[in-house]
């Protein structure tokens, strides 16, 4: 197929809906004449009042010239038939998320349109090649999956079914940063790049909520320390918790029911109270909610630690540095620097506190006693040095001014002492300790480590690229960084590892490494 250059050129939107008025906007003031099409009568022409009144506010606000505003309306022409549309180039679909639906729509859409017309999919979750077969020309069609609000969100999924021309891929890539998105390619498989590569972020947190390891105000709170805009539950509130639970069942059947992807029993029993989240004004928490002046809603120990008699720093990667940093500007005594260790954290005295590695407390501490050696071993969760500082310096409206959430648990039978000396040092070194159960993994380490798997699964199965993804998770859940940018200043065999403990207290499939993240291990063995 000959690649066509679509600037400018007609588009046809069918659906009017949320996503459809969406596309249609940025299509219009874009320069393209748009026809609007949706099969319930009026809805085209509501959609364009809507949009209407939508440019009117932006004019108001200064966002928009109200040539700009009048010329983009002006391009958009809601349609009662689609025949009145026979001549497009493009036809962009977001109707009702149906595959029998979406199928007699593009039969409809080839026999109308020109034989070189591309036929566009916003699905977010059927298989683009479901949605091409049958056609005469399924090569001409592609997935075009915006992200709500489609004005607002600059990332476009450009996906890839089996019959796909390339160049026709290649052509809405264009398209869009025409539009002034940031497309990337991804091939069509369950939950496309996004939606996939998520998960992880809901999945780990509902786990920990359904083994009782902390309250969701505290996972929130951890989550939001390290960088994330919206903690795991408050989103999955926000998104409302029948959208979240359908998109996580469609990825576990659609992967054959790989346990990797199996739903939570949490979020199925909120759904089937009702309890759907800000919608329905209650889901983990209630709306509207009330200001929280401790986010994390754990009492922090503010003691100061007990003299020490000699204190270490082990590790020698960015972790340890700031340890090391932080202690040299919060605490006045002197201590040692271990770089050539096999852990990372602070050792006082004869107690640990520890870098989680992915194991539980309980289990270094078992081991530890096993060689004779002091069984007060505390872990602590994952941070990221530049955000807490940046913390400490500023003061927050969510946790004690100026001090991020930080997991920690302790190990089962560590003496009284150690328990209250474990946060005090966290405290010192200018964070705000919560405890969790003694859960491997915590909840950030965890957390990110299960999305960087994820994301190595999809590259290895060809979804789509390293930068494709770090993107896609940047731009299309406002993630703090992407998969692989977290993974460059980690490493595969720190990760590998971590979900190898995972799996030794879980076991099953869950927590399986990718294939991708076994292969950078290795070569980071020099
Ligand atoms: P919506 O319910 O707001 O709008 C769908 C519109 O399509 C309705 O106006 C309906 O009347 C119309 N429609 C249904 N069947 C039709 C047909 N056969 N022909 C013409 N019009 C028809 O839905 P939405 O949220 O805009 O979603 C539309 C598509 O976009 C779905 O495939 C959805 O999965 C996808 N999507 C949605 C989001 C989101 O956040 N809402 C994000 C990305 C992708």
């Amino acid at each position: 197929m000959t690649r066509l250059t679509l600037e400018q050129a007609p588009v046809l939107v069918v659906g009017a809906g949320i996503m459809g008025a969406g596309i249609a906007q940025v299509a219009a003031q874009a320069g393209h004449p748009v026809f609007l099409f949706d099969a319930r009568a009026g809805a085209a022409a509501e959609a364009k009042s809507k949009l209407l009144a939508t440019l009117q506010s932006l004019v108001a606000k200064g966002r928009l010239s109200d040539q700009a505003a009048q010329d983009c309306a002006a391009k958009v022409e809601p349609i009662s038939e689609l025949a009145q549309a026979s001549g497009v180039q493009l036809a962009i679909e977001a109707i009702v998320e149906n595959l029998d639906a979406k199928q007699s729509l593009m039969r409809s859409l080839e026999s109308l349109l020109p034989a070189e017309a591309i036929l566009a999919t916003n699905t977010s979750s059927i298989s683009v090649t479901a949605i091409a077969s049958g056609l005469q020309h399924p090569e001409r069609v592609v997935g075009m999956h915006f992200f709500n609000p489609v004005p607002l969100m600059k990332l476009v999924e450009v996906v890839s079914g089996l019959q796909t021309d390339r160049s026709v891929a290649e052509t809405i890539f264009a398209l869009s940063q025409h539009w002034g998105k940031v497309p990337v390619y991804a091939k069509s498989t369950p939950g496309f790049i996004v939606n996939r590569i998520a998960r992880p972020y809901y999945a780990e947190t509902l786990a920990l909520l359904q083994e009782q390891a902390a309250e969701p105000a505290v996972l929130d709170a951890c989550l939001q320390a390290a960088g994330f805009r919206m903690g795991p539950c408050e989103l999955m509130d926000l998104i409302g918790h029948d959208t979240n639970f359908a998109v996580t069942q469609s990825v576990y059947e659609a992967n054959f029911f790989d346990k990797r992807y199996v739903p939570s029993l949490v979020q199925r029993e909120l759904v089937a109270g009702g309890l759907l989240g800000r919608k329905t004004s209650h889901g983990f928490y209630r709306y509207p909610r009330a200001a929280h002046s401790n986010s994390s809603g754990s009492a922090a120990a503010t003691d100061t630690p007990f003299p020490p008699t000699r204190v270490s720093v082990h590790g020698n990667d960015p972790i340890a540095n700031d340890l090391a940093t932080r202690l040299s500007a919060r605490w006045g005594g002197v201590f040692e620097r271990i770089l050539a260790s096999d852990w990372c954290g602070i050792e006082i005295d004869t107690a640990r506190l520890m870098l989680s590695d992915g194991r539980c407390a309980s289990d270094i501490a078992a081991q530890r006693r096993r060689q004779q050696a002091s069984a007060d071993i505390a872990v602590f969760d994952r941070f990221d040095p530049a955000l807490a500082s940046l913390a400490n310096q500023t003061p927050s409206a969510t946790t004690t001014p100026g001090r991020l959430s930080l997991a920690y648990a302790c190990a089962e039978g560590a003496s009284d002492h150690w328990q209250h000396e474990a946060p005090s040092w966290l405290n010192l070194l200018g964070f705000e300790p919560v405890r969790l159960t003694d859960v491997p993994g915590l909840i950030v380490t965890r957390t990110l480590a299960m999305l960087i798997n994820e994301a190595a699964d999809a590259v290895n199965q060809g979804v789509c690229s390293p930068e494709g993804a770090d993107a896609a998770m940047k731009l299309g859940v406002n993630y703090p960084g992407g998969p692989f940018e977290w993974l460059a200043n980690w490493s595969a065999q720190a990760v590998s590892d971590i979900l190898i403990a995972l799996d030794a207290v879980y076991g099953g499939e869950r927590y399986r490494v990718s294939p991708w993240l076994r292969r950078r291990a290795s070569s980071e063995i020099r």
